[in-house]
């Protein structure tokens, strides 16, 4: 489903971000990237829906080159790719049903969605994907009335309206309580088994990635340390 061959990233100021990154990631893994800060976890994660370019190599999306695509074909592949961010990064005065909307913009001509104008089909995928993450009852609310954790589940929701098929989520807790947290990773865990959604999480706790993970990269200094199932994975890593 994601194949890195030979992915590096170098910034301009010339920090190596991602230093010859070979792995594959399969249909239906929830995969967490851990790390220390600075270690590549973010610049792994935005190469991959190629919120950046990288350097060389290339990266291969459910067979087809996220790397080499070019216009149309570039935006049917990020279709496929949900994001979720610390910041959760809503529109902050508009209703929660509207932000999860948004993830419709996709499959539509800019002017409907300018105008707001989204056919019935779409309100019904919103909605179901609010009551998925339990908070249909907060679909008319402005978003920035909502604590953390609701408005990270309206952000997963979104990516589930937009009928994504895998989810990065960069750092998706790092503002959360612990039992928000736990919370937000159990509907991740849920939305991946139940609906078979591939998962790329960068977390900072080993703890949780050993509870809610398949597979644990272990990134250092932009270079795979450890990549394996979660029994394998020990503090000494
Ligand atoms: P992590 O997410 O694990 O904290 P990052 O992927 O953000 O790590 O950063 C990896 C390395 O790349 C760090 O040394 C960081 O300072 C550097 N870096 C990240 N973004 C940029 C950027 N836009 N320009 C230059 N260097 C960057
Ligand atoms: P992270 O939360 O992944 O550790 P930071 O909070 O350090 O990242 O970085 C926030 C923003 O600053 C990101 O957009 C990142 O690309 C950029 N950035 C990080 N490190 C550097 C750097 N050394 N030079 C320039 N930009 C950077």
């Amino acid at each position: 489903m994601i194949e890195f061959k030979q992915v590096s990233k170098i910034y301009p100021n010339g920090v190596i971000g991602l230093d010859n990154i070979n792995l594959t990631i399969e249909k239906g893994e929830f995969v967490v990237i851990v790390g220390l800060s600075g270690a590549g976890k973010s610049t792994f994660l935005r190469s991959i829906n190629r919120l950046h370019e990288i350097s060389t190599g290339e990266i291969i999306i459910d067979n087809t080159s996220i790397t080499r695509a070019k216009g149309r074909q570039l935006l049917t592949i990020r279709r496929d790719i949900g994001m979720i961010f610390q910041s959760f990064n809503l529109v902050k005065r508009s209703t929660v049903i509207r932000n999860v909307l948004a993830g419709r913009v996709g499959y539509h001509s800019t002017i409907r969605t300018i105008l707001g104008l989204f056919p019935p089909e779409d309100k019904e995928l919103a909605m179901r994907a609010l009551e998925r993450v339990n908070i249909i009852d907060k679909a008319y609310t402005r978003s920035d009335q909502l604590s953390g954790g609701q408005q990270q589940r309206v952000s997963i929701a979104r990516a589930l309206a937009q009928e994504a098929k895998i989810i990065l989520a960069d750092e998706p807790v790092a503002s959360l309580d612990p039992l928000t947290t736990v919370q937000v990773l159990e509907d991740l865990k849920t939305i991946n088994v139940e609906l078979g959604i591939t998962l790329v999480v960068n977390l900072h706790s080993i703890e949780l990635a050993r509870q809610y993970a398949t597979r644990i990269v272990g990134l250092q200094d932009g270079r795979v340390v450890f990549d394996g199932p979660v029994e394998q994975a020990t503090d000494e890593r």
